[in-house]
């Protein structure tokens, strides 16, 4: 029997109409095959990480659970960002699509194409403030809860909801 495992996936759009981008991902998202969406954070908006010549991003997390391999999870993420129209400009740039991995029921995981889990999570405000509103007692394996990660985040690192996301559309 195939056991069902949740996994956390981050979203991000900065271009090409990032809310729209973020909210269609959420959809596909939960119509993925073997899955089913359990929870699904506010929209979030957060400066760029790299290069600060590139609009702000809007980010959202979603948990999901699954009976997908971790692999065939990561290959239809990347399938919905294909879809999106994804071009890979830069390093950390700008990009219509996002789809990260962050973490896979309690799994860790070294694979070429595939860390678990994400190794950005400890640092990553626009990360750990939707999955603290999800739920801040996930434990991030290695590294502790996620609100102990919040707690250490630096004050500059910050991520702020957006409270009426067809706005901003
Ligand atoms: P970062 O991973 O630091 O957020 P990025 O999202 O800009 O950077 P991408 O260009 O989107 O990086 O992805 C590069 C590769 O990362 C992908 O081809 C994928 O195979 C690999 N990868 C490794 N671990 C993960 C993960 N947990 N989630 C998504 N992709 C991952
Ligand atoms: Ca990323
Ligand atoms: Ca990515």
């Amino acid at each position: 029997m195939t056991v069902a495992e949740t996994a956390w996936i981050g979203v991000g759009s900065n271009i090409d109409g990032p809310v729209s981008q973020v909210l269609r991902a959420l959809d596909a998202l939960a119509g993925l095959p073997s899955s089913r969406l359990l929870q699904r954070s506010s929209l979030y908006r957060s400066a760029p990480m790299g290069p600060q010549d590139q609009p702000d991003f809007i980010n959202a997390v979603v948990a999901v659970e699954t009976t997908l391999e971790p692999l065939e999870l990561l290959h239809l993420m990347q399938d919905i960002e294909r879809r999106s129209g994804r071009r890979k400009l830069r390093h950390w740039g700008e990009r219509s699509l996002d789809l990260d991995m962050l973490l896979f029921g309690g799994k860790t995981l070294r694979h070429p194409r595939l860390v678990l889990p994400h190794p950005g999570i400890p640092d990553r405000a626009f990360v750990l403030y939707p999955l603290a509103e999800l739920d801040p007692t996930i434990m991030v394996p290695g590294h502790g809860r996620v609100s102990e990660l919040l707690d250490r985040l630096p004050a500059s690192s910050t991520a702020s909801i957006i409270n009426n996301p067809e706005w901003q559309v």
